[in-house]
């Protein structure tokens, strides 16, 4: 038997390992396993590329076998492979040292902060040491595909290895850990099962448990223990398959068990890429939007694998959080086992990852858009608001998500893009109108829309809440150029809100300066009985045949956006007030003009003002008031 030093980072790491990553200490059989997998796949190339390797009677499998036993320690637990194997050289070098460079600048590094944070350690392989988390003696007998020895590597994860000569039927290594007292409860079928399940399940290779069965005769009494082997993982790994071998059935019945739903999903996307950078992903929509997906704690469904391992499905930078319902699988070949939380955020190749599935879903929203109305309706009806969402966070994609969002209208029923708007747009027609701030009906019915609906203008009716931060936030449309070169038509438009100064250029019908100079001493007289309630009193160009409208400032935040500010708690928001608008042409305004009585006057005004916030569904500050008003006015 020779004896061997352990090389100095080796017990360091082994320090390390036993310190910080305890806690998370069943990730040990995800490792064993993943070694196991490795070398499976290397066997498995040989096969194909090595004529030396190609009669060689290869059936790939891992098993797995515990022994318990009572007596504290002495209970076993067996990973075994058929693959590549290690000689004696290979079994110092690979178990006794670590040959990657920079490993001892990186342990100096990870001694400092290691037991502050455990995560730092992910951005090493732990690997095989991590069994010494939960064994105290470690043997692993190994015979290289190939070569006739067999050898048995025995280590207690101090100081040092042992190697001696040992049999092995076959190619391939067996890893027995002599469990600690704690590590005990591994040795345990469930336990395996279900970390075997949890980490391991898409290993594509079969994942094999033996264990005991109790027996009992017809009485119910044990009569003995027969020795049973299942298969423990599904080792279906869907998303690596090609997409030809692939049914819909089995997509769905996938995404039942990966996004735990009872319904099949609105659709699925299968990509893989190939070229600098090798990845799958398999993602699904959800017919119904995930019910909690607006609370803060939700979780993402997208998980992260490397190499079919499972590695997270906690990670909030898997997906930007705009995309937050969908759900699926990202598998990576390019990343390292052990990537931490911290790497994955600042990683290059998750990030070129993330970007490239993000411009993939964006591409196949806008298939379904194209070319499927019933499926993209429902995805309309769920996921319009995320999507919306997504203009205000994700910058870079803001042209794409443009295309997909989905908005009322003034003039067509249902939903429409801004695409459409744009194609429906009269020929002289300057700026994209919208209306914000209350439901539908109240929006329709606003006296805003008056002239825009008179001069056949349509206006988009932006009825969510969130509406009004977003759109004025996006500020323009530019339509997606038809065409190539400089016969390529790109136009561009500014969205403007109908509630606002300024918006009603185009209506110039009444931009008439004699009618204006005529109505100025009526606004004169409103101006001054309504003081400081109103920012301003201007004669309006949109209203037909309401008497009065209320308009924020080109850069004030309209009534509505105030009044929902305030709900949401912000009470020390200063007063921001609106203009009023008053249609020349109407009764009651016209009427004023050879009014002089101060009070009636100033019932008048103050009833233009409230209707004007009543029907835009604006509390009125003083609704005694202006019932009293009211009352006066009528009884006369
Ligand atoms: P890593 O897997 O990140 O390289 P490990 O410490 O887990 O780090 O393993 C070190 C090396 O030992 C592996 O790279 C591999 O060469 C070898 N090895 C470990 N387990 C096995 C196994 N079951 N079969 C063949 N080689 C193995």
């Amino acid at each position: 038997m020779a004896q061997h030093q352990f090389q100095t980072e080796v017990s360091r790491l082994l320090h390390l390992i036993i310190h910080s990553l305890y806690s998370n200490r069943e990730i040990f059989l995800r490792e064993l396993v993943s070694n196991a997998s490795d070398a499976l796949d290397k066997l498995k190339y040989l096969t194909v590329a090595d004529d030396a390797y190609k009669n060689l009677n290869f059936d790939p499998r891992i098993d797995i076998s515990f022994h318990k036993d009572e007596t504290a320690g002495a209970s076993t637990l067996t990973i075994a492979d058929n693959g590549i194997g290690m000689n004696e050289a290979e079994l110092g070098d690979s178990l006794g040292t670590i040959a990657r460079s920079g490993t001892r600048n990186f342990l100096d590094k990870l001694a400092e902060d290691a037991k502050k944070d455990s995560n730092l350690i992910g951005q090493f392989g732990v690997g095989f040491y991590s069994a010494f988390m939960v064994a105290d003696k470690i043997e692993v007998i190994s015979r290289k595909a190939g070569e006739n020895a067999a050898w048995k590597w025995t280590s207690d994860g101090k100081d040092g290895y042992d190697i001696e000569s040992a049999q092995r039927d076959t190619q391939g290594s067996t890893v027995v850990l002599h469990l600690t007292e704690e590590g005990t409860e591994y040795a345990n079928r469930w336990s395996i099962e279900d970390i075997i399940k949890r980490y391991s399940n898409h290993v594509a290779f079969p994942i094999y448990l033996t264990y005991d069965e109790k027996e009992y005769d017809d009485k119910g009494k044990e009569k003995g223990s027969k020795t049973k082997t299942d298969r423990i993982n599904s080792g279906t790994a869907i998303w690596r398959r090609a997409k030809s071998e692939l049914k819909d059935e089995d997509y769905n019945e996938f995404y039942k068990q990966l996004g735990h739903d009872t319904d099949e999903p609105l659709f699925y996307v299968h990509t893989k890429a190939e070229g600098t950078l090798e990845y799958s992903t398999l993602f699904y929509v959800p017919k119904k939007a995930p019910f909690d997906m607006y609370n803060a704690d939700y979780k993402p469904g997208v998980k992260l694998y490397v190499k079919r391992v499972f590695i997270t499905d906690d990670d909030k930078e898997l997906m930007p959080t705009w995309l937050r319902f969908v759900r699926g699988i990202i598998d990576s070949e390019d990343l390292p086992l052990n990537v931490s939380r911290e790497i994955l955020q600042q990683n290059k190749v998750l990030l070129n990852i993330k970007n490239g599935s993000v411009k993939k879903l964006l591409g196949e929203f806008k298939a379904l858009a194209d070319n499927n109305t019933e499926k993209w309706e429902t995805f309309v009806s769920q996921y319009n608001r995320p999507l919306k969402e997504g203009l205000y966070q994700d910058f870079g994609n803001r042209e794409a998500i443009l295309e997909l969002v989905r908005f009322k209208s003034s003039t067509v029923e249902g939903w429409t893009s801004l695409a459409d708007y744009a194609s429906r747009m009269k020929s002289d027609q300057k700026h994209i109108y919208y209306i914000t701030g209350g439901d539908e009906k109240t929006l329709k019915a606003s006296p805003l829309l008056e002239a825009y609906t008179a001069k056949g203008i349509e206006v988009l009716i932006m009825d969510d809440e969130i509406d009004d931060i977003i759109i004025s936030s996006v500020g323009r449309y530019k339509k997606p150029s038809v065409g190539e070169g400089d016969s390529a038509l790109s136009q561009e438009w500014e969205l403007k809100a109908v509630n606002r100064a300024g918006a009603d250029e185009e209506l110039g019908e009444k931009k008439d300066k004699a009618a204006e100079k005529e109505i100025k001493p009526v606004i004169e007289k409103i101006k001054k009985a309504l003081g400081d309630r109103v920012k301003d009193v201007k004669l309006s160009r949109r209203l037909h045949d309401s008497p009065s409208c209320i308009v924020a400032d080109e850069n004030d935040p309209t009534m509505q956006m105030q009044q929902m500010l305030k709900a949401m708690g912000q009470t020390e928001m200063p007063d921001i007030k609106p203009i009023l608008e008053v249609n020349g042409d109407h009764p009651i305004v016209a009427g004023l003009r050879d009014l002089e009585d101060e009070e009636r006057i100033a019932d008048v005004a103050g009833v233009l003002l409230d209707q004007a916030l009543l029907v835009e569904g604006i509390k009125v500050k003083d609704p005694t008031d202006f019932v009293k008003r009211l009352n006066r006015l009528l009884s006369r």
